[in-house]
């Protein structure tokens, strides 16, 4: 592979959307692909996207080598499971010359996991340093079944060798009204005890799943006031520009973020655009806009037409999403989370 050079950043003025919004941050789906099949993220019997589709190596290298250049800061590599896709670690070896060069302060990892013990060691040798690790449940058997075929065992041995390649591992898990609800203090408990940080998520209304979400999905302010009425949370100033929200547990001493897209609007700070595995451009998780970056390079796009395409798509960035979890109600996005990229 050449690689693609994103060292000029100084003549190119920076990502600034329609709202004077920054962006920063791109989150890149390698895969829409998964050796797990959660139950709020994908059907049973997904149909998966053919390779002729599927952005090649080169082709996401250099999209978000593009995106470098006009001064995205955080890479985020996710999918599907970015770890089941082929090759995924030549990727993260070609991209860590951003690092390298200055011109990119953080390449990560959002992972469910279960390849950890594989690739731990290599991730950290190309300057990943911190990574998010996926796991809603502690019990073998409901992960199992949460997952449609997991197996925890897999993911916990995945957490430690993350931990012992020196990565800094922050556990995120969808609150999930019937079946992990009850066990989130102890889930909480356990990665603060073993110096993790700790996300929660609400559910988001995203493709086409089996189940209600409706049944699902659980106000995490609910969760707050639960865990407040007998732990002392102190609101910490961190700020990614997402939609995460911190806070500190005294007893536990670790921290605690909330994402709450749903019961919170987070939009006016957003700096973070997506990538889907097919080239696809998303400005906004909860919309339908797109700019369709494949067709421009498969056209044969010279570098300044890719850039030309990305600032266009990030001009239109719309100023907000509109999720509304209503029973019965259709997805607000026809798409999954895997496709998009969580
Ligand atoms: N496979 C990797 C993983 O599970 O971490 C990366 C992709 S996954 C789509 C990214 C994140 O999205 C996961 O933390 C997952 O729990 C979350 N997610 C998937 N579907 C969701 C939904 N409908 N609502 C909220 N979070 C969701
Ligand atoms: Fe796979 Fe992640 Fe979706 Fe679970 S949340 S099915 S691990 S992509």
């Amino acid at each position: 592979m050449t690689p693609y050079d994103a060292s000029p950043a100084q003549g190119q003025p920076g990502l600034i959307d329609g709202f004077g919004r920054t962006v920063t941050y791109l989150r890149v789906s390698v895969t829409d692909r998964c050796d797990l099949r959660c139950v709020y993220c994908m059907a049973e019997h997904m149909t998966f996207l053919p390779k002729a589709e599927v952005l090649t190596l080169e082709e996401l290298d250099r999209i978000a080598s593009a995106f470098v250049r006009l001064g995205v800061k955080k890479l985020r590599i996710t999918g599907g499971e970015p770890l089941v896709r082929k090759g995924v670690m030549g990727l993260f070896e070609g991209l860590s010359r951003h690092l390298q060069s200055g011109a990119l302060s953080e390449l990560t990892l959002t992972t469910n996991g279960t390849r950890l013990t594989e690739f731990a060691g290599r991730l950290a040798d190309a300057g990943v340093k911190r990574i998010n690790v996926s796991l809603d449940t502690l019990k073998p058997d409901l992960f199992r079944r949460l997952t449609r075929g997991g197996d925890l065992a897999k993911v916990v041995a995945g957490i430690e060798a993350a931990q012992a390649a020196g990565l800094k591992v922050k556990i995120n898990a969808v609150a999930l009204k019937d079946d992990n609800a009850e066990e989130l203090p102890d889930l909480i408990r356990w990665a603060h005890g073993r110096g993790c940080d700790m996300t929660l998520i609400e559910t988001m209304p995203m493709g086409e799943v089996e189940a209600d979400r409706t049944d699902q999905y659980l106000s995490l302010k609910d969760v707050r006031r639960e865990l407040e009425s007998y732990w002392t949370l102190s609101d910490i100033p961190l700020s990614t520009g997402g939609p995460a929200r911190y806070v500190e547990v005294a007893e536990t001493g670790g921290r605690l973020g909330f994402i709450t897209p749903l019961s919170h609007n987070f939009c006016e700070a957003c700096n973070r655009v997506r990538l889907t595995c097919t080239g696809t451009l998303h400005t906004c998780l909860g919309q339908e806009d797109a700019t369709d970056l494949r067709a421009v390079l498969r056209a044969g796009a010279s570098d300044e037409d890719l850039i030309e395409a990305i600032r266009l798509g990030v001009d239109a960035k719309p100023k907000g999403h509109d999720f509304k979890i209503a029973r019965a109600a259709a997805p607000a996005v026809a798409r999954h989370m895997s496709t998009t990229g969580g």
